[in-house]
């Protein structure tokens, strides 16, 4: 399959963070502008910094790359610009349904802004998509932080519902504070009609896929690869339909797995869990969606009917009202339709 042909198809990405989507001339250009720093220094120069070189071995050290420049962003101004840019390279990258998490907790940090008002900068940011696109927000509360911000998180996603909010999850590395810790706020959110995506998986082993899905009531799972442990928990992946957003790059490069030859995706798929493929932080891991459908056809032999139909997967379980999700699997189809 032609690097042209994945670029022209039209595809839908679940997982993808704002804050790891940067582009890392903006990075430079916000230490300059906001800080003073690096003025004289070329890009080529911070981009050790800000993207994975290789030498990474694990979650924390991937993390490291957000605490070198997280410190950059300072205003509302930023976000909304940075939102936008992401946006834009979504659109570029043929994504017609993207769904964007970020933390408005973290934004808080960064920029002094109050919750509500790091949701309104992003929503700022998204006020003009392209045309043919739609962008569905998800709101992540990170796991350090403990259940008090996550309760905070999912009353404010509850309040934007109506302003493209539409799901939430539990992030960052899960192995700090239990997941089962976070059920209430979760349940609650669910309850009023917010989508339910929860990184488990990852970090963690196959029971944090579990404690997921069977507390968390998660009908999405970030990542989920490390499920393939445990055959009980597959199944269990299975039978509540639940879909998983897997990143690849992304697992290589925070050590969830070894190498893209023994990337448990194929395998999840044989077993028949519903699997979809995401970017995660392209900006950090340089990557495109293009990158990681490059990955599905060159390292495990998919094609374009496969690429299709995890489209079709990503479409189905997409936080959207029924009329787009219809819209998105018509465009779907009809690229499926097209003569090859
Ligand atoms: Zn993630």
């Amino acid at each position: 399959m032609t690097a042209q042909l994945v670029q022209g198809m039209p595809k839908v990405e679940l997982h993808r963070h704002l804050e790891g989507s940067m582009r890392p001339a903006t990075i430079l250009d916000m230490f300059r502008n906001n800080l003073g720093m690096y003025r004289d220094t070329p890009l080529e120069a911070i981009l050790p910094k800000v993207q994975v070189t290789g030498d990474e071995r694990s979650l924390p050290d991937f993390l490291a790359k957000f605490e070198f420049f997280m410190g950059c962003i300072k205003s509302a101004g930023d976000i909304t610009r940075i939102t936008t840019e992401v946006i834009a390279d979504c659109s570029a990258e043929g994504i017609i349904h993207s769904e964007l998490r970020f933390s408005p907790a973290f934004i808080r940090q960064l920029t002094g802004l109050g919750l509500i008002g790091a949701v309104e900068a992003v929503l700022e940011g998204a006020r003009e998509v392209p045309s043919g696109m739609s962008v569905s927000f998800i709101l992540g509360s990170p796991q350090p932080q403990g259940p008090r911000v996550a309760w905070d998180t999912v009353r404010i996603a509850r309040d934007y519902m109506t302003a493209g909010v539409r799901g939430v999850d539990i992030s960052d590395d899960t192995r700090i504070v239990g997941l089962g810790e976070y059920q209430a706020p979760i349940e609650w959110a669910k309850s009023e009609g917010l989508g339910v995506t929860i990184h488990a998986g990852e970090a963690e082993g196959p029971e944090s896929v579990r404690t997921a899905i069977e507390r968390l009531g998660a009908t999405r799972i970030g990542h989920g690869i490390r499920a393939i442990e445990d055959s009980k928990v597959v199944r269990l992946a299975v039978e509540r339909d639940v879909t998983l957003e897997v990143c690849p790059t992304s697992n290589i490069h925070t050590a969830a797995a070894r190498s893209y030859e023994t990337h448990p995706l194929p395998r999840l798929l044989d077993c028949g869990v519903k699997v979809t493929l995401n970017t995660d932080d392209p900006g950090i891991s340089g990557i495109t969606l293009g990158h990681e459908y490059g990955v599905a056809t060159e390292k495990w032999g998919m094609g374009r009917e496969d690429l299709l139909q995890m489209n079709l997967t990503a479409a189905a379980a997409a936080f959207v009202d029924d009329g787009r999700r219809r819209d998105i699997v018509a465009a779907l189809e009809a690229w499926g339709r097209c003569p090859r």
